[in-house]
Protein backbone atom coordinates (compact mmCIF):
# COMPACT_ATOMS: atom_id res chain seq x y z
CA UNK A 1 0.00 0.00 0.00
CA UNK A 2 1.92 3.52 -1.02
CA UNK A 3 2.15 5.42 2.15
CA UNK A 4 0.37 9.08 2.05
CA UNK A 5 2.95 11.75 0.51
CA UNK A 6 3.25 14.83 2.81
CA UNK A 7 1.91 17.67 1.45
CA UNK A 8 4.99 19.25 0.20
CA UNK A 9 5.27 16.28 -2.00
CA UNK A 10 2.35 16.32 -3.45
CA UNK A 11 2.66 19.71 -4.60
CA UNK A 12 5.25 19.06 -7.35
CA UNK A 13 5.25 16.53 -10.61
CA UNK A 14 6.26 12.87 -9.79
CA UNK A 15 7.39 12.55 -13.16
CA UNK A 16 10.32 14.57 -12.59
CA UNK A 17 12.36 12.50 -10.04
CA UNK A 18 14.13 10.08 -11.31
CA UNK A 19 14.05 6.44 -10.45
CA UNK A 20 15.79 6.00 -6.86
CA UNK A 21 17.38 3.23 -5.77
CA UNK A 22 16.80 3.23 -1.68
CA UNK A 23 17.25 0.87 0.95
CA UNK A 24 13.86 -0.67 1.44
CA UNK A 25 13.39 -1.15 -2.36
CA UNK A 26 16.66 -3.01 -1.74
CA UNK A 27 15.41 -5.00 0.88
CA UNK A 28 11.94 -5.35 -0.92
CA UNK A 29 14.52 -7.71 -4.03
CA UNK A 30 14.42 -11.58 -4.29
CA UNK A 31 17.78 -12.38 -3.05
CA UNK A 32 18.57 -13.39 -6.33
CA UNK A 33 17.80 -9.87 -7.80
CA UNK A 34 19.86 -7.93 -5.54
CA UNK A 35 23.03 -6.31 -5.92
CA UNK A 36 25.42 -8.05 -3.92
CA UNK A 37 26.40 -6.45 -0.89
CA UNK A 38 23.76 -4.25 -1.94
CA UNK A 39 23.15 -2.73 1.22
CA UNK A 40 26.36 -1.24 1.68
CA UNK A 41 25.32 1.53 -0.87
CA UNK A 42 23.28 3.52 1.40
CA UNK A 43 26.34 5.45 3.47
CA UNK A 44 29.26 4.70 0.48
CA UNK A 45 30.20 6.09 -2.18
CA UNK A 46 32.99 7.77 -4.72
CA UNK A 47 34.55 9.36 -8.26
CA UNK A 48 37.26 7.85 -9.52
CA UNK A 49 34.76 5.53 -10.99
CA UNK A 50 32.16 7.35 -11.81
CA UNK A 51 31.05 6.34 -15.44
CA UNK A 52 30.77 3.38 -14.59
CA UNK A 53 27.06 2.13 -15.09
CA UNK A 54 27.27 -1.10 -12.78
CA UNK A 55 29.03 -0.24 -9.60
CA UNK A 56 32.05 -1.15 -8.30
CA UNK A 57 34.50 -2.16 -5.07
CA UNK A 58 36.08 0.15 -3.09
CA UNK A 59 40.05 -1.00 -2.07
CA UNK A 60 38.37 -1.95 1.09
CA UNK A 61 35.96 -4.18 -0.61
CA UNK A 62 32.92 -2.13 -0.11
CA UNK A 63 30.27 -1.64 -3.25
CA UNK A 64 30.04 1.44 -4.68
CA UNK A 65 26.96 3.02 -5.91
CA UNK A 66 26.32 3.04 -10.09
CA UNK A 67 27.32 6.82 -11.04
CA UNK A 68 24.06 6.98 -12.66
CA UNK A 69 22.43 7.07 -9.02
CA UNK A 70 24.48 10.47 -8.37
CA UNK A 71 22.38 13.42 -7.20
CA UNK A 72 22.23 15.89 -10.60
CA UNK A 73 20.90 19.16 -11.29
CA UNK A 74 18.54 19.92 -14.51
CA UNK A 75 22.25 20.26 -16.21
CA UNK A 76 23.71 17.30 -15.49
CA UNK A 77 25.62 19.16 -12.79
CA UNK A 78 26.71 16.33 -9.74
CA UNK A 79 26.61 17.70 -6.73
CA UNK A 80 29.09 16.53 -4.66
CA UNK A 81 29.62 19.50 -2.66
CA UNK A 82 27.31 20.80 0.45
CA UNK A 83 27.71 23.23 2.71
CA UNK A 84 25.76 23.25 6.47
CA UNK A 85 25.64 26.00 8.53
CA UNK A 86 25.45 25.35 12.11
CA UNK A 87 24.60 28.54 13.46
CA UNK A 88 23.40 31.75 12.55
CA UNK A 89 25.72 33.48 14.92
CA UNK A 90 28.41 35.33 14.59
CA UNK A 91 31.25 36.62 17.22
CA UNK A 92 32.42 38.91 14.20
CA UNK A 93 30.16 41.89 12.86
CA UNK A 94 32.64 42.55 9.77
CA UNK A 95 31.75 45.80 8.13
CA UNK A 96 31.08 44.97 4.50
CA UNK A 97 29.06 41.54 5.79
CA UNK A 98 26.64 42.59 8.16
CA UNK A 99 24.51 46.19 9.44
CA UNK A 100 26.73 45.31 12.99
CA UNK A 101 23.50 45.97 14.90
CA UNK A 102 21.53 43.05 13.79
CA UNK A 103 22.23 39.41 15.38
CA UNK A 104 21.03 35.82 14.32
CA UNK A 105 17.94 35.69 12.71
CA UNK A 106 17.55 32.22 12.52
CA UNK A 107 17.34 29.73 14.62
CA UNK A 108 19.66 26.45 14.93
CA UNK A 109 19.20 22.70 14.69
CA UNK A 110 19.61 19.70 17.04
CA UNK A 111 23.01 17.99 16.02
CA UNK A 112 20.88 15.11 15.38
CA UNK A 113 18.65 16.52 12.78
CA UNK A 114 21.78 17.81 10.35
CA UNK A 115 23.50 14.32 10.84
CA UNK A 116 20.55 12.46 9.31
CA UNK A 117 20.28 15.33 6.84
CA UNK A 118 24.64 15.04 5.60
CA UNK A 119 24.09 11.30 5.93
CA UNK A 120 20.87 11.18 3.37
CA UNK A 121 23.15 13.41 1.04
CA UNK A 122 25.97 11.52 1.28
CA UNK A 123 24.25 8.42 0.13
CA UNK A 124 23.43 10.80 -3.13
CA UNK A 125 26.52 11.33 -4.05
CA UNK A 126 28.21 14.39 -1.69
CA UNK A 127 32.09 13.48 -1.14
CA UNK A 128 33.09 16.81 0.20
CA UNK A 129 30.88 18.60 3.61
CA UNK A 130 31.94 21.79 4.31
CA UNK A 131 30.38 23.50 8.09
CA UNK A 132 29.91 26.68 8.58
CA UNK A 133 27.66 29.94 9.50
CA UNK A 134 27.64 31.99 11.37
CA UNK A 135 30.78 31.05 13.18
CA UNK A 136 30.49 27.08 12.96
CA UNK A 137 33.16 27.15 16.00
CA UNK A 138 30.35 28.97 18.57
CA UNK A 139 28.37 26.05 17.62
CA UNK A 140 27.69 23.63 21.13
CA UNK A 141 27.99 19.72 19.65
CA UNK A 142 30.24 20.82 16.86
CA UNK A 143 32.86 18.37 17.64
CA UNK A 144 30.50 15.34 17.88
CA UNK A 145 29.05 16.30 14.56
CA UNK A 146 32.12 16.09 13.22
CA UNK A 147 32.88 12.26 15.07
CA UNK A 148 29.28 11.30 13.67
CA UNK A 149 30.38 12.81 9.76
CA UNK A 150 33.69 11.34 9.64
CA UNK A 151 32.24 8.16 10.04
CA UNK A 152 30.19 8.29 6.74
CA UNK A 153 31.78 6.90 3.98
CA UNK A 154 31.30 8.47 0.49
CA UNK A 155 28.61 6.20 -1.75
CA UNK A 156 30.57 6.71 -5.11
CA UNK A 157 34.04 7.54 -4.16
CA UNK A 158 36.48 4.80 -2.37
CA UNK A 159 38.15 8.16 -1.43
CA UNK A 160 37.28 9.81 2.53
CA UNK A 161 35.25 11.98 2.81
CA UNK A 162 36.26 15.72 3.15
CA UNK A 163 34.94 17.44 5.92
CA UNK A 164 36.17 21.27 5.93
CA UNK A 165 34.96 24.18 8.13
CA UNK A 166 34.96 27.96 6.95
CA UNK A 167 35.96 29.94 10.36
CA UNK A 168 36.83 33.64 11.59
CA UNK A 169 38.91 31.60 13.36
CA UNK A 170 38.40 34.03 16.59
CA UNK A 171 37.96 30.37 18.80
CA UNK A 172 40.77 28.52 16.47
CA UNK A 173 43.69 28.12 18.65
CA UNK A 174 41.63 26.65 21.67
CA UNK A 175 40.16 23.94 19.25
CA UNK A 176 42.41 23.39 16.19
CA UNK A 177 44.01 20.19 18.07
CA UNK A 178 40.32 19.17 19.14
CA UNK A 179 39.14 19.09 15.72
CA UNK A 180 41.57 17.05 14.09
CA UNK A 181 41.00 14.25 16.56
CA UNK A 182 37.51 15.09 15.60
CA UNK A 183 38.06 14.55 12.00
CA UNK A 184 37.90 17.45 10.59
CA UNK A 185 40.09 17.22 7.24
CA UNK A 186 41.18 21.14 7.07
CA UNK A 187 39.92 24.34 7.65
CA UNK A 188 39.85 27.61 5.72
CA UNK A 189 40.19 31.15 8.13
CA UNK A 190 38.47 34.27 6.83
CA UNK A 191 40.98 37.35 7.23
CA UNK A 192 40.52 40.19 5.67
CA UNK A 193 43.76 42.20 6.21
CA UNK A 194 46.84 41.47 7.22
CA UNK A 195 47.45 44.96 9.06
CA UNK A 196 46.37 44.99 12.82
CA UNK A 197 44.42 48.14 12.40
CA UNK A 198 42.67 47.66 9.36
CA UNK A 199 41.57 43.82 10.27
CA UNK A 200 40.14 45.25 13.69
CA UNK A 201 38.25 47.98 11.50
CA UNK A 202 36.53 45.49 9.58
CA UNK A 203 35.99 42.85 12.36
CA UNK A 204 35.07 45.69 14.90
CA UNK A 205 36.80 43.46 17.53
CA UNK A 206 39.89 44.66 19.40
CA UNK A 207 43.11 42.36 19.04
CA UNK A 208 41.18 39.98 16.40
CA UNK A 209 44.43 39.85 14.00
CA UNK A 210 46.67 38.07 16.48
CA UNK A 211 43.83 36.00 17.52
CA UNK A 212 43.25 34.52 14.42
CA UNK A 213 46.82 34.97 13.19
CA UNK A 214 47.65 32.16 16.48
CA UNK A 215 44.62 30.33 15.43
CA UNK A 216 45.70 29.72 11.84
CA UNK A 217 49.53 28.77 13.59
CA UNK A 218 47.52 26.47 15.62
CA UNK A 219 45.79 24.80 12.84
CA UNK A 220 48.79 24.20 10.99
CA UNK A 221 50.64 22.43 13.89
CA UNK A 222 47.30 20.31 14.63
CA UNK A 223 47.78 19.12 10.87
CA UNK A 224 44.67 21.01 9.43
CA UNK A 225 46.90 22.56 6.48
CA UNK A 226 47.84 23.94 4.43
CA UNK A 227 45.44 26.50 6.25
CA UNK A 228 43.38 28.10 3.18
CA UNK A 229 43.16 32.31 4.44
CA UNK A 230 40.19 33.88 2.42
CA UNK A 231 40.43 37.96 2.21
CA UNK A 232 37.21 39.70 0.61
CA UNK A 233 39.00 42.29 -1.19
CA UNK A 234 37.21 45.82 -1.53
CA UNK A 235 38.27 48.82 -3.30
CA UNK A 236 39.63 51.46 -1.40
CA UNK A 237 38.72 49.56 2.23
CA UNK A 238 41.41 47.09 2.29
CA UNK A 239 43.20 46.15 -1.50
CA UNK A 240 45.71 48.17 -0.12
CA UNK A 241 46.86 44.44 1.42
CA UNK A 242 47.72 42.53 -1.67
CA UNK A 243 50.90 42.39 -1.55
CA UNK A 244 51.04 41.97 2.16
CA UNK A 245 49.05 38.70 2.00
CA UNK A 246 51.64 37.67 -0.75
CA UNK A 247 54.23 37.99 1.52
CA UNK A 248 51.69 36.38 4.35
CA UNK A 249 51.37 33.59 2.20
CA UNK A 250 54.91 33.11 1.67
CA UNK A 251 55.83 33.54 5.63
CA UNK A 252 53.12 31.40 7.03
CA UNK A 253 52.97 28.98 4.63
CA UNK A 254 49.12 29.04 3.89
CA UNK A 255 47.28 29.38 0.88
CA UNK A 256 45.80 32.90 0.13
CA UNK A 257 42.52 33.09 -1.78
CA UNK A 258 41.45 36.94 -2.67
CA UNK A 259 37.08 36.55 -3.29
CA UNK A 260 35.04 38.96 -5.19
CA UNK A 261 33.17 41.18 -2.92
CA UNK A 262 29.36 39.95 -4.24
CA UNK A 263 25.89 41.28 -3.49
CA UNK A 264 25.52 39.09 -0.47
CA UNK A 265 25.97 41.57 2.16
CA UNK A 266 23.00 42.22 5.07
CA UNK A 267 23.53 46.37 4.30
CA UNK A 268 23.77 48.23 0.95
CA UNK A 269 27.96 48.20 0.38
CA UNK A 270 28.16 46.22 -3.18
CA UNK A 271 28.57 48.54 -6.48
CA UNK A 272 30.23 47.23 -9.21
CA UNK A 273 33.17 49.76 -8.24
CA UNK A 274 33.65 48.09 -4.88
CA UNK A 275 34.53 45.05 -7.09
CA UNK A 276 38.47 44.34 -7.08
CA UNK A 277 38.40 41.95 -10.15
CA UNK A 278 40.49 38.96 -11.02
CA UNK A 279 43.10 40.74 -13.46
CA UNK A 280 43.84 43.52 -11.19
CA UNK A 281 44.75 41.45 -8.41
CA UNK A 282 46.82 39.03 -10.66
CA UNK A 283 48.68 41.99 -12.27
CA UNK A 284 49.53 43.93 -8.97
CA UNK A 285 50.99 40.20 -7.55
CA UNK A 286 52.75 39.90 -10.33
CA UNK A 287 54.69 43.01 -9.53
CA UNK A 288 55.79 41.53 -6.37
CA UNK A 289 57.25 38.34 -7.82
CA UNK A 290 56.49 36.72 -11.23
CA UNK A 291 53.40 34.54 -10.63
CA UNK A 292 53.25 31.35 -11.96
CA UNK A 293 49.95 29.45 -12.97
CA UNK A 294 49.24 26.02 -11.15
CA UNK A 295 46.34 23.39 -12.21
CA UNK A 296 43.33 23.11 -11.07
CA UNK A 297 43.15 20.39 -8.16
CA UNK A 298 39.66 19.23 -9.59
CA UNK A 299 37.05 20.44 -12.36
CA UNK A 300 34.72 22.24 -10.23
CA UNK A 301 37.89 24.16 -8.47
CA UNK A 302 36.51 27.38 -8.01
CA UNK A 303 39.85 29.19 -7.45
CA UNK A 304 42.44 29.90 -10.29
CA UNK A 305 45.61 29.03 -8.61
CA UNK A 306 49.20 30.83 -8.76
CA UNK A 307 52.50 29.99 -6.79
CA UNK A 308 55.60 32.33 -7.11
CA UNK A 309 58.81 32.24 -9.90
CA UNK A 310 60.74 30.52 -6.41
CA UNK A 311 57.59 28.38 -6.04
CA UNK A 312 57.00 29.72 -2.41
CA UNK A 313 54.05 30.45 -1.36
CA UNK A 314 50.24 30.10 -2.91
CA UNK A 315 47.60 32.29 -4.11
CA UNK A 316 44.43 31.46 -5.75
CA UNK A 317 42.13 33.97 -6.99
CA UNK A 318 38.39 33.06 -6.72
CA UNK A 319 36.40 35.40 -8.71
CA UNK A 320 32.13 35.00 -9.10
CA UNK A 321 31.80 38.33 -10.76
CA UNK A 322 34.24 39.01 -13.51
CA UNK A 323 34.68 35.45 -13.89
CA UNK A 324 31.94 33.15 -12.78
CA UNK A 325 32.23 29.59 -12.68
CA UNK A 326 28.47 28.61 -12.38
CA UNK A 327 28.89 26.36 -15.10
CA UNK A 328 31.11 23.92 -13.09
CA UNK A 329 28.88 24.55 -9.85
CA UNK A 330 28.73 21.47 -7.77
CA UNK A 331 27.17 23.15 -4.61
CA UNK A 332 23.66 22.92 -2.50
CA UNK A 333 23.10 24.45 1.15
CA UNK A 334 21.43 24.08 4.06
CA UNK A 335 20.94 26.72 6.29
CA UNK A 336 21.52 26.74 9.98
CA UNK A 337 17.50 26.45 10.53
CA UNK A 338 17.42 23.42 7.92
CA UNK A 339 16.17 25.30 4.42
CA UNK A 340 18.10 23.97 1.21
CA UNK A 341 19.19 26.38 -0.95
CA UNK A 342 19.90 25.24 -4.52
CA UNK A 343 22.49 28.67 -5.47
CA UNK A 344 24.16 31.28 -3.11
CA UNK A 345 21.57 33.83 -4.89
CA UNK A 346 18.34 31.80 -4.95
CA UNK A 347 15.26 33.97 -4.28
CA UNK A 348 13.54 31.39 -2.25
CA UNK A 349 14.69 28.03 0.59
CA UNK A 350 13.43 25.04 0.65
CA UNK A 351 12.19 23.48 3.64
CA UNK A 352 13.79 20.48 4.13
CA UNK A 353 13.08 20.07 7.75
CA UNK A 354 9.47 20.82 7.40
CA UNK A 355 9.50 17.56 5.54
CA UNK A 356 11.69 16.11 8.29
CA UNK A 357 9.74 16.69 11.03
CA UNK A 358 6.28 16.03 9.33
CA UNK A 359 8.09 12.47 9.43
CA UNK A 360 9.08 12.17 5.84
CA UNK A 361 10.93 8.65 5.63
CA UNK A 362 14.48 9.07 4.29
CA UNK A 363 13.32 7.44 0.34
CA UNK A 364 10.44 10.44 0.82
CA UNK A 365 13.53 12.72 1.33
CA UNK A 366 15.99 11.34 -1.05
CA UNK A 367 12.93 11.90 -3.83
CA UNK A 368 12.33 15.78 -2.61
CA UNK A 369 15.70 16.83 -2.99
CA UNK A 370 16.11 15.31 -6.19
CA UNK A 371 13.04 17.48 -7.11
CA UNK A 372 14.18 20.30 -5.98
CA UNK A 373 17.98 19.99 -7.43
CA UNK A 374 16.37 19.43 -10.29
CA UNK A 375 15.44 22.69 -10.94
CA UNK A 376 19.29 24.13 -9.55
CA UNK A 377 19.43 27.78 -11.24
CA UNK A 378 21.57 27.56 -14.12
CA UNK A 379 23.84 30.69 -13.15
CA UNK A 380 23.81 33.73 -11.21
CA UNK A 381 22.83 36.98 -12.58
CA UNK A 382 25.26 39.52 -10.84
CA UNK A 383 25.69 42.76 -12.97
CA UNK A 384 23.08 42.51 -14.79
CA UNK A 385 19.82 44.46 -15.46
CA UNK A 386 17.11 43.42 -13.02
CA UNK A 387 19.31 41.78 -10.85
CA UNK A 388 17.57 40.76 -7.28
CA UNK A 389 19.48 40.05 -4.51
CA UNK A 390 18.80 36.62 -2.73
CA UNK A 391 16.43 36.55 -0.18
CA UNK A 392 19.22 35.62 2.70
CA UNK A 393 22.75 37.61 2.97
CA UNK A 394 26.03 35.82 3.07
CA UNK A 395 26.13 35.45 6.62
CA UNK A 396 22.50 33.93 7.16
CA UNK A 397 23.53 31.12 4.28
CA UNK A 398 26.70 29.99 5.08
CA UNK A 399 29.79 30.83 3.32
N1 LIG B 1 32.12 33.04 10.23
C1 LIG B 1 32.76 32.22 9.25
C2 LIG B 1 33.86 32.99 8.56
O1 LIG B 1 34.11 34.14 8.91
O2 LIG B 1 34.49 32.43 7.70
C3 LIG B 1 31.83 31.61 8.22
C4 LIG B 1 30.72 32.45 7.68
S1 LIG B 1 31.24 33.80 6.64
C5 LIG B 1 29.68 34.42 6.12
C6 LIG B 1 31.85 32.89 5.24
C7 LIG B 1 32.67 33.67 4.24
O3 LIG B 1 31.81 34.52 3.51
C8 LIG B 1 33.76 34.57 4.81
O4 LIG B 1 34.98 34.21 4.20
C9 LIG B 1 33.34 35.94 4.39
O5 LIG B 1 34.44 36.74 4.12
C10 LIG B 1 32.56 35.65 3.14
N2 LIG B 1 31.64 36.71 2.74
C11 LIG B 1 30.74 37.35 3.49
N3 LIG B 1 30.07 38.26 2.76
C12 LIG B 1 30.57 38.18 1.50
C13 LIG B 1 30.28 38.85 0.28
N4 LIG B 1 29.35 39.80 0.21
N5 LIG B 1 30.99 38.52 -0.82
C14 LIG B 1 31.93 37.55 -0.76
N6 LIG B 1 32.23 36.87 0.35
C15 LIG B 1 31.57 37.19 1.48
Amino acid sequence: MALPLPPILQREDPEDVPEVLSASRLAALPPEAAPPRAAAWLGRASSAEAGREDGSLAPDGALLRPDTLRLRDGHHRAMTDLRLSVTDRCNYRCVYCRTGSEGAQFTELPIAHYLRMLRIFVSLGVEKVRLTGGEPLLRHGLLDLIREVARLRPAFSSAPLDIAITSNGHLLAGMAEDLKRAGLSRITVSMDAVDPEIFSRITRIPNSFERVRDGIRAAQRAGLGPVKVNCVLLRGFNDSQIEAFAEFSRREQVIVRFIEFMPLEEGRTWSPDTVVPMREIISRLNAVRPLVALPPNHASETARRFTFDDGVGEIGIIAPVSEPFCGECSRVRITSDGKLRTCLFSQSDHDLIGLMLRGGTDDEIVNWIRRIVGHKEARHHIGEPGFLKPSRSMVHIGG
